[in-house]
């Protein structure tokens, strides 16, 4: 089986010698270590997810949340101690039904295109001699334009939460009834705020759902540009220059056996979007994307993890493989609907937490 890209390339040998590395991790896996949970069946397939990976204490923005780069090289080596990291390639023919994953497969995902994955996370996995598939949304080489994600989360990284929802209310207020039309604060507030993420406050979730999907697109840009102005400061262009690789970082990384999939042109929430929208969004990503993918068999990953049977139903025409979401669960290939994978965070394992455990235990559970 073929992993890797082929061709013209001057590190042939280090492949070679990687290939060799999975093929002896792989046997050990089978032979020798044990299932984590005692009853892990042959296509269970963990999947994590990354963002920013980086040096934070040495960042110009250490308040930015992300998994320090100590925590992440810690990380890489207990998972392929513990768990049999998987290709994409590999997936996607389980997926097939034409090729058994082995015990605690694992697959490693990053999102968003970050240079954090150029700098520290390819050269940690190319030493552990495993692969990461890295979701990149075209709009962030191909127009050098900061996404509205991103603005917020640098926004957060300055900001104090309570006084960011005075800024962001004061400013709905503001205006509501001029140019746009939206419901009252109040009526968001019980929609909205009182939803608990995983790893956010209230009042952070309620700012991410009104800037990033809620209020009218150009009020949202309005209203994020100018808290970035107030608690950041820089020019959104300067920093999209220095969060995003360039298009010849995504080719190296392609080149040292890296997997490159679809995460959007501009990173919406595609579930939200009317369908035209949502069909431009994904044929301008392909567009983009056409070097670093196969076209007949790509993988999505969807921003924020939002999709509806629209979104499923165009990907899989447009030669769509595999879609992973953010449900927060271990996937089962055999079992799964291959478009809707779930993912587990980095933060659910060591040295974050130990609740790939619990989750997994859950579902045990659950199952019997
Ligand atoms: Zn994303």
């Amino acid at each position: 089986m073929r992993l890797f890209v082929k061709g013209p390339n001057p590190i042939n040998d280090s492949i070679v010698i990687w290939k060799e590395r999975c093929r002896e991790q792989r046997a050990a896996c089978i032979y020798g270590k044990r299932d984590i949970m005692g009853n892990i069946s042959g296509n269970k397939l963990y999947v994590v997810m990354y963002h920013y990976t980086r040096d934070l204490a040495h960042s110009r923005y250490p308040g930015i949340k992300g998994l320090d780069l100590p925590l992440f090289r810690e990380q890489i080596g207990f998972l392929s101690q513990r768990f049999h990291i998987v290709t994409m390639e590999e997936a996607i023919l389980a997926a097939n039904g034409q090729y058994k994953l082995p015990e605690n497969a694992l697959l490693l995902t990053f999102d968003d295109g970050y240079i954090d994955h150029f700098t520290y996370a390819m050269p940690i996995l190319e030493e552990e001699g495993v692969q990461g598939s890295f979701f990149i949304p075209a709009k962030t080489f191909a127009e050098h334009c900061l996404l509205d994600v991103n603005k917020l989360h640098y926004i957060l990284a300055g900001a104090v939460p309570q006084k960011l929802l005075a800024d962001v209310f004061e400013r709905m207020d503001y205006y509501r009834g001029k140019e746009f039309d939206f419901p009252g604060n109040k009526e968001l507030w019980e929609q909205y705020g009182t939803k608990v993420g995983r790893f956010d406050s209230g009042e952070v979730l309620f700012v991410k759902y009104m800037l990033q999907t809620v209020l009218p697109e150009a009020l949202r840009k309005r209203i994020s540009s100018d808290l970035f102005e107030k608690y950041v400061g820089v020019p959104e262009e300067q920093l999209a220059y220095e969060l995003y690789m360039t298009e010849e970082q995504i080719r190296t990384m392609k080149r040292h056996g890296m997997y490159i999939g679809i995460h959007g042109y501009d990173h919406y929430w595609l579930g939200n979007l009317p369908e035209e929208q949502m069909r431009a969004d994904i044929d301008k990503a392909l567009a983009v994307m056409d070097g670093f993918i196969d076209s007949k068999s790509w993988v999505m990953n969807y921003p924020y993890g939002n999709y509806n049977d629209q979104v499923i139903e165009y990907i899989k025409n447009r030669g769509c493989c595999l879609g992973f979401t953010t449900e927060v669960r271990v996937a089962v290939l055999d079992r799964d609907s291959r478009y809707r994978l779930p993912r587990l965070d980095c933060n659910d394992f060591p040295p974050k937490s130990e609740n790939y455990m619990r989750i997994q235990a859950e579902e045990i559970k659950e199952d019997q």
